[in-house]
């Protein structure tokens, strides 16, 4: 009872004398008379012993009973607090309070540069010491997160065996077989997030974890009626040729249409006209080429399958006996066509909705060349190829009336225009689909084209452009093997 009483009258505390015995302030005999020398046997000063002590003197005394927090201030001023703690790994006590500590703050005396190893306790205590703010708010974010470890391996331990249900489900929802309907797939993405909220709560506030854990499992039970709904859609549905699959979906993002996606969900995981027009992934193309092949209403055109981002395709007919080989991209091909036939009952659509881009392949130039010659026998245009210069030329013939009384001309030298390979490609293209016309109307759209834009050149010009051009051929193979000295 009588220590109660003494301890709670205490004047000075342990740690308050342990900071003022390492302090120049308390040495002062000008301000606090013999105060430092009589303090230095004492742990702690209670008022009754201050008073039966008749060693302090009359300016200690005084201090002691009126003045001691102006004069903690002052010794408080001497110290401050440095700015990072430490964890114990074996006992550490308190250099202040003796109490055994964990996380280890350190206070200096900025006069006498001694330090001291203490508590965060303590630290607290004395929190207006310069610095002590700073390194409190460390240890306690610190401690958070320490409690936040605890929480989080309690609740995953409750767990058991559905530690991972979360990265799970999410895995079981990505790569699911196919799209699956909009509402039962954010149904499920809520449910997953849902638990994921409930241990994150649990972990960053605590509470009751037991509650939690049953709230957990209840939504975990609804996950798995949920997953069952969408394994009962997928076996409905796998079948459906128009099912979007895992593979379109994966295409689908990686080419940047993450919104057709949504547009699919919304239909129920189906492809329809409106979805079609964006999928050319070509596994898909390939699976469905016959119900494009069976759509087309003229029997000449082969599809080939595709090649990259093209389908490939092969004209062979009475005009073109050699056949020629044409590539559409399957995007166009899908937005335009493709789309229609396979949602369509009855859908039919003509050659000529194709776009044709000729294939330059050596196979399909000559073909092409060929066809040319044969078109264009027997009227005043040509194309030809010059092998020196490796270039092809429209020449056309060019006739002289004699007089305005004759029917009879003369040939004089024809001319010449460079034709590139992209203009022969394009004008073929030009008249690929045509049906229903003669040969001699569709040499007299050729012609047309040829005979528009350019420059002709007449056939000494051509020649010495091509005697040029292959001087400094030979040239430049000439100094290839003859190097400068
Ligand atoms: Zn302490």
């Amino acid at each position: 009872m009588s220590i109660k009483k003494t301890s709670n009258n205490l004047i000075l505390h342990k740690r308050d004398l342990v900071l003022l015995k390492r302090s120049e302030e308390a040495k002062n005999i000008e301000i606090y008379g013999n105060m430092y020398e009589c303090l230095k046997t004492y742990n702690t000063l209670s008022a009754a012993q201050l008073k039966e002590d008749i060693a302090f003197d009359d300016k200690a005394r005084m201090i002691l009973n009126h003045d001691t927090k102006m004069m903690m201030d002052r010794i408080k001023n001497e110290w401050h607090a440095k700015s990072s703690f430490e964890i114990a790994d074996n006992e550490v006590h308190c250099q202040l309070c003796s109490r055994k500590t964990v996380y280890i703050c350190y206070i200096e005396n900025s006069i006498t540069g001694e330090e001291l190893h203490v508590g965060s306790e303590c630290v607290k205590h004395y929190k207006d010491i310069k610095g002590a703010g700073s390194v409190i708010s460390k240890v306690s974010s610190y401690r958070r997160d320490v409690k936040k470890d605890a929480r989080q391996t309690e609740f995953d331990v409750a767990l058991g065996e559905n530690i991972d249900f979360c990265k799970n489900a999410n895995n079981k929802i990505e790569q699911f077989p196919m799209v699956l309907p909009y509402k039962l797939h954010s149904d499920l993405k809520s449910v997953i997030a849902m638990c994921n909220r409930i241990r994150t709560v649990y972990i960053s506030s605590g509470g009751d974890l037991s509650e939690s854990i049953n709230k957990f499992n209840l939504k975990m039970n609804e996950f798995c009626e949920l997953y069952e709904r969408a394994e009962n859609c997928y076996a409905k549905n796998r079948r459906n040729p128009l099912l979007c699959t895992r593979k379109i979906a994966d295409w689908l993002l990686k080419n940047g249409y993450k919104y057709v996606i949504e547009n699919i969900q919304k239909a129920n995981g189906i492809l329809n006209e409106e979805t079609l027009q964006f999928i050319y992934e070509p596994e898909f193309i390939k699976r469905n080429i016959f119900v494009f092949e069976k759509c087309l209403k003229q029997k000449d055109v082969t599809f080939l399958g595709t090649k990259g981002t093209v389908i490939r395709f092969k004209i062979q007919n009475d005009r073109f006996k050699q056949p020629i080989f044409f590539t559409m991209p399957i995007k166009d091909f899908m937005k335009k066509i493709g789309c229609h036939c396979l949602t369509q009952d009855g859908y039919r659509y003509s050659k000529s909705s194709l776009s044709a881009s000729i294939e330059m392949t050596s196979e399909n130039l000559k073909n092409v060349f060929n066809y040319y010659v044969s078109i264009l026998n027997n009227t005043d245009c040509m194309l030809i190829f010059e092998r020196r210069v490796s270039k092809y030329y429209w020449e056309r013939k060019q006739h002289f009336t004699v007089s305005p009384w004759s029917i009879h001309s003369r040939e004089i030298d024809p001319i010449y225009k460079i034709a590139t390979l992209d203009t022969i490609l394009t004008f073929i293209g030009d008249v690929l689909f045509i049906d229903g016309k003669s040969e001699k109307e569709i040499s007299e759209i050729i012609i047309g084209k040829i005979k528009k834009g350019g420059k002709w050149i007449p056939k000494e010009e051509k020649n010495r452009g091509v005697k040029i051009a292959v001087e400094a051929a030979g040239m430049q193979k000439r100094r290839e093997f003859i190097p400068y000295s």
